[in-house]
């Protein structure tokens, strides 16, 4: 037996489903925005983290996975996506014809050397979008919206979104001298990382956890005091957008969020499951002033954020969110005292190949065990196929919840599948189907809607 990797899962079976759920959901959402897929490498340079998440965030200091590679290369397995996102848009001369904003979307692993514990892993999966090219306050507050609205698609009914400025030049310079006179005084007392966050960069002392440092961050100088004029009024733009769009959002004047490229508005979505369980933000963001000059391209800005997967997947089991998934197999074929499977197995690639869900039992068992074994592949039909049948080209096709069954000659048992599988199970004869409409489709004999989009049989919809 081999262990896991501390701070790794694996992600199978019912989970692995619902991740694929989520994620497709996201970047499907993310396409309606305009937003194309990136998949960039999970090994990056080092510098680069360096450089843009930057030397006094946790991070960099002490969570990176580095190593030095074969040609003595330092290589740095990607512990977030926003430096290698816009890296790959400098490179690939994304901005060369302006014409701007460039919209990415991205999906996959992250890895950071954290003290796992509920919600935070050592390796993660993070879905999430950049816009760059951009500085308005429009486009921030529609980035956050979409946020917002990914996760009301995905069932999340009372996502909280805290929100606050880090403003621009002038306000951080004031703010900084003041927290560094605030801190100053009291640093001694501190804990040793917020003794070195002092001298890096005194705004991530906002960012620390240990208790008794909370008590005395909570006393400390407000951003929102320091704000330049121009500062204030891009934040307040943007909370009148989120305002007219129905977005409800809580300003936190402690909200910097650990990576250092952020300048502007920063953003974090919660939630706090019917179980009462809080896995800390389930998405966060902000603008990034100068991220992508600092990376090598020109000297435009952009704005963005990721989701973590494996909070979304959790909050998601804890309130019982059902997903739309089709669970279980269309048809299992059971050979009856068969001696040659070719023909059963080329029936069940032809079936394969139109589109139906196919099992075959190839371990010879006996009818009794085979019904079982079709219950628990949640099979909805039956194929059982002895001699006499593949000589007849017919096959008895048995309904396992009705326990009705009848005998279909072989050219049409495409169509049959057709009407009970596709025209039952998709077109929702269902009588409990919560859309409750009227069926749009002329030829449907169903009596529900699909275009209602609270329907919980939402992929149906455009059919
Ligand atoms: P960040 O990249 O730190 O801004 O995080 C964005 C989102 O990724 C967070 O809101 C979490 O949902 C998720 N996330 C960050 N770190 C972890 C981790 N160690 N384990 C699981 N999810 C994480």
């Amino acid at each position: 037996m081999f262990n896991l990797v501390k701070g790794t899962h694996d992600v199978i079976l019912d989970e692995a489903q619902q991740y694929s759920y989520i994620e497709t959901l996201l970047a499907r959402v993310a396409e309606m925005y305009g937003y194309s897929e990136f998949r960039t490498p999970v090994l990056e340079y080092t510098d680069l983290f360096v450089r843009s998440v930057g030397n006094s965030s946790d991070i960099v200091r002490k969570e990176m996975y580095t190593f030095l590679d074969h040609g003595d290369r330092s290589i740095t397995l990607r512990p977030e996506f926003t430096a290698g996102i816009v890296r790959s848009m400098v490179n690939n001369k994304l901005f060369a014809n302006q014409d701007f904003p460039v919209k990415g979307y991205y999906c996959g692993p992250n890895f950071r050397y954290e003290r796992p514990q509920q919600g935070r892993y050592r390796q993660f999966n993070q879905f999430g979008v950049e816009c760059v090219g951009v500085s308005s306050p429009e486009r921030d507050a529609e980035i956050i919206s979409m946020g917002f609205n990914s996760l009301l698609m995905l069932g999340f009914k009372n996502v909280k979104l805290s929100i606050n400025t880090l403003g621009d030049e002038e306000t951080r310079k004031n703010y900084q001298e003041a927290l560094r006179n605030y801190f100053g005084e009291k640093i001694d007392c501190m804990c040793e990382d917020c003794k070195e966050r002092y001298k890096l960069n005194v705004l991530r002392i906002l960012d620390c956890k240990v208790e008794s440092d909370k008590e005395i961050v909570k006393n400390a100088p407000k951003i929102t005091d320091f704000l330049s004029e121009k500062a204030k009024k891009d934040f307040d733009a943007i909370l009148k957008i989120l305002d007219a769009l129905e977005i409800p959002y809580e300003v936190d004047s402690e909200l910097v969020r650990g990576l250092d490229y952020y300048t502007g508005v920063v953003f974090e979505f919660h939630y706090t499951s019917k179980l009462g369980k809080n896995y800390g933000a389930i998405g966060a963001g902000g603008h990034y002033g100068h991220l992508v000059k600092e990376i090598g391209g020109p000297d435009i800005e952009g704005c963005g954020y990721a989701m973590g997967i494996e909070r979304l997947a959790s909050v998601m089991s804890d309130d019982e969110i059902q997903l739309p998934i089709e669970k279980g197999l269309d048809v299992y074929i059971m050979p009856v005292a068969l001696t040659d499977y070719s023909e059963i197995l080329q029936v069940a690639e032809y079936l394969r190949l139109n589109g139906f869900k196919v099992e075959v039992c190839l371990e010879g068992k006996g009818m009794g065990q085979m019904f079982k074994k079709a219950e628990r592949r949640d099979a909805k039909l039956a194929l059982i196929i002895g001699e006499t049948e593949l000589k007849d080209g017919v096959f008895n096709v048995k309904d396992i919840k009705t326990q009705e069954q009848i005998t279909i000659e072989k050219e049409y048992l495409l169509d049959f599948l057709d009407k009970a599988i596709n025209q039952k199970g998709h077109h929702h004869h269902d009588h409990d189907c919560c859309c409750g409409g009227e069926c749009c489709d002329d030829d449907c004999d169903c009596e529900h809607d699909h275009h209602e989009h609270d329907c919980c049989c939402e992929h149906h919809h455009e059919e």
